[in-house]
């Protein structure tokens, strides 16, 4: 990391209690997340930067927190859990991510990973999310305006694909775009029935692992202006 990322994300820290942040990391570390780059990124990534000034206070709470546009930044544990997941067999160099929404899970993927390929259809969340980036100077991450029902087949294939709104069924065209040996992380179902999904690129088809139940926001059609 940078000398400027560094100082940059430490300035973050002053504006939230130290002790509010060390309590989450204990809490994602009991709740099994034990990936300790996962856990050393979420406490070094300063989420308040990531919602409104009226909600900061509660950037540090295990909880989904509203964004506008009828979205929720993940909550952290959510974010741990899939990071690391996708970490699970490796590291990793090219990652999509179908879902930018406040651009949280971008900002500590783009951490663990070399490069972040991020799809997002409503344009203006996808905006600010950029701009908090570049702000913390995370400069591995490239956007996409779009729908992630098609992911950004002019980029594939990825080695990772982790997928930010629970989707009804797992779409073709993320499995398509998905390398040999890479590794699709996914909520699946609708309404109150959503499994979280590990699936993998296998030498012949795919394998697929059920992670437990979640709760996200729905995987909608099309761009969005
Ligand atoms: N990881 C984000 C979660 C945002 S919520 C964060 O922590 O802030 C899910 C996001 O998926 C929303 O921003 C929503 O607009 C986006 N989304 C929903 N359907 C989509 C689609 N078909 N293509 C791309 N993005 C989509």
């Amino acid at each position: 990391m940078s000398r400027e990322q560094d100082d940059m994300l430490r300035r973050g820290i002053g504006m939230t209690s130290q002790r509010t942040r060390e309590r989450l990391i204990q809490r994602l570390y009991e709740e099994g997340v034990s990936n300790p780059k996962v856990l050393e990124v979420i406490r070094r990534t300063p989420r308040h930067l990531f919602v409104d000034e009226a909600l900061a206070h509660r950037a540090y709470e295990d909880t989904a927190l509203p964004i506008g546009h009828n979205q929720t930044i993940s909550q952290p544990y959510m974010v741990a859990r899939m990071s690391e997941l996708l970490l699970e067999a490796g590291p990793l160099d090219k990652v999509m991510e179908i879902g930018t929404g406040s651009g949280y899970q971008t900002a500590v993927l783009s951490q663990l990973v070399e490069r972040v390929f991020s799809v997002e259809r409503i344009k203006v969340l996808q905006d600010r999310a950029k701009e908090r980036l570049v702000e913390l100077n995370l400069r591995n991450v490239v956007f996409r305006w779009g729908d992630g029902w098609e992911g950004w087949p002019a980029l594939a294939p990825y080695n990772g694909i982790i997928v930010t709104a629970v989707a009804t069924d797992v779409p073709q065209a993320l499995l398509d775009q998905l390398a040999p040996g890479g590794r699709l992380v996914i909520p699946v179902g609708s309404g109150e029935v959503q499994q979280l999904m590990l699936i993998i690129r296998e030498e012949q088809g795919f394998s697929r692992r059920f992670l437990g139940s979640v709760r996200f926001v729905p995987l909608l059609n099309g761009p969005l202006a």
